[in-house]
């Protein structure tokens, strides 16, 4: 098969891998449209230990299954490989299972392949009218969706009466403001540095959009939830600032591992602080069902592009070169 194989820091290969051997339980998927991620960036720099080269990356991915009894249906990957046994999978919290896997992390392969071997148990089937592209957002809008429930939970005020921050624009960032308007939330504000991404966020037509550089700060102590999709110093720091007496901060991103947050205001304002990793089944499927409706929009912010010229995505990406929120590569059949 072709795959896009990152080889060294900075530098992928597209070249002819052998095809993966499916083990008990699992089967293999034609891959149609594989995402990339701001995880995939990370190890393209080189910047993850997790993803040593050489290492095929990618795992938001829809495609065809190829063998076994579902041979022939649509699909789209839950990445997150769990054991299924385990306190926290049967406790409905399969993404803290402590034998996880994700696929682009050894020992499996990522998609930004033609072939992928999977467990049957994680794949989805997707409505016929629904096109591999759309389908291949799941992943990411799965884990905005995720995001979402463990906020409204925490927060104890209907999403429809609350007053949301979200940091970072982003497709998870952007994802997480069109669920929540999904939800009746009218009173939602996003921030993103890049200026090419911020035309893309406002044309959604859901959120007020603001540039953390120049704009003033959003006001502080007022706001109910503080979504952070970023996940730095600089971002906790403006959510700790935010965010209301016994509101909720939630933390998605992964940009790095210390400071910012201001505890003392977390405790004497009972604020609660909620880190948040992937999704659940659940989440992935309630995503599904979402994108499919129309519930969150016409999904136009998406680009594609082929699996072949992916360097250049990547490229592209690096150097904040594209108003895409998500580019998808496509394997060229
Ligand atoms: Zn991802
Ligand atoms: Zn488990």
């Amino acid at each position: 098969m072709k795959a896009l194989v990152y080889v060294a820091p900075n530098k992928l290969e597209y070249r002819d891998e052998p095809d993966p051997v499916p083990e008990a339980g699992e089967v293999l998927v034609r891959v149609k449209a594989s995402g990339i991620c701001g995880s995939d960036m990370h190890a393209y720099f080189g910047h993850d230990e997790r993803r040593p080269a050489p290492l095929i990356l990618g795992h938001e991915v829809s495609g065809e299954v190829v063998s076994g009894e579902r041979q022939g249906q649509r699909v789209v990957v839950n990445p997150l490989v769990t054991c299924g046994y385990c306190d926290d999978c049967l406790s409905g919290r399969s993404n803290l299972c402590r034998q996880r896997q994700i696929i682009s992390m050894e020992p499996r392969q990522g998609a930004f392949s033609e072939l992928l071997r999977m467990p049957e148990c994680n794949l989805i089937d997707i409505p016929d009218e629904m096109s591999y592209l759309h389908a291949a957002l799941t992943e990411p809008v799965s884990t905005g969706m995720h995001a979402v429930l463990e906020a409204a939970r925490a927060s104890r005020r209907p999403l429809a009466e609350s007053r949301v921050l979200v940091l970072g624009g982003g497709a998870i960032g952007i994802a997480v403001a069109l669920i929540l308007n999904s939800h009746g939330c009218r009173n939602i504000r996003l921030g993103e540095t890049n200026g090419l991404r911020r035309k893309t966020v406002q044309a959604a037509q859901v959120c007020d959009v603001y540039d953390p550089i120049n704009d003033p700060a959003p006001e502080a102590d007022s706001w109910d939830i503080v979504i952070d999709a970023v996940g730095g110093a600089v971002t906790r720091d403006a959510a700790s600032h935010a965010v209301k007496p016994g509101g909720a901060i939630v933390h998605i991103g992964l940009m790095d591992n210390s400071g910012g947050l201001d505890v003392r205001k977390l405790t004497l304002q009972e604020v609660a602080f909620i880190g948040c990793y992937t999704y659940t089944m659940v989440d992935v499927r309630a995503t599904v069902k979402a994108l499919h409706s129309g519930a969150l929009g016409p999904l136009d912010w998406v680009e594609q592009r082929s699996l072949s010229e992916g360097a250049s995505a990547f490229v592209d990406l690096a150097n904040g070169d594209t108003p895409a929120a998500k580019i998808v590569l496509t394997p060229d059949y």
